[in-house]
């Protein structure tokens, strides 16, 4: 059987509006990539979720909890490269909202954040670790997306 690039598509905190670009992609590119990627993990496609050794990890979302941050080190670990896939993953907006909150309406959300082991900020993924690619927009633009599949298809001598 011929090499397969090794891809997971994860999400964080966001809408995911990202992810269902991805399955828009798919509309025409799926039987292309069916031939030369291997998404191991990629929870729309119904693929296992547990994070197994990857060539790319696609990364979307901003990083809002504790919970958040150790599955993303755990990804990076298991990935030879990460791509942050659109602005909330890039630079963590608009999934950051609440950083910008003024102190009255912060102690009020207060018991929530801490329910839910809120990081006290909402951070990019570069923040907390190192970022190979990014792919712009919100959601990812399309073309942008299909480039770095192909970029990593040679890099990693599928293609
Ligand atoms: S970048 Fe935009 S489309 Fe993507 S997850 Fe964030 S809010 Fe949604």
């Amino acid at each position: 059987m011929h090499k397969k690039l090794k891809v997971g598509i994860f999400s964080f905190t966001g809408d995911e509006g990202c992810v269902i670009q991805f399955l828009e992609i798919l509309n025409y590119k799926f039987f292309e990539w069916v031939e030369k990627v291997d998404f191991r993990n990629a929870r729309v496609l119904k693929s296992h979720n547990e994070i197994t050794p990857l060539d790319v990890a696609f990364i979307e979302g901003a990083i809002s909890n504790e919970k958040e941050e150790k599955r993303l080190k755990t990804i990076r670990a298991a990935s030879k490269k990460v791509v942050a896939i659109g602005s909330c993953a890039i630079n963590g907006s608009p999934s950051n909202h609440r950083n910008f909150f003024d102190k009255k309406i912060l102690e009020e959300i207060q018991s929530i954040l801490e329910h839910f082991d809120h990081r006290e900020k909402v951070v990019p993924l570069h923040e907390l670790i190192k970022v190979d690619d990014q792919v712009p927009g919100c959601p990812i633009i399309e073309e942008s997306f299909c480039a770095m599949m192909d970029k990593y298809l040679k890099e990693f001598g599928v293609v």
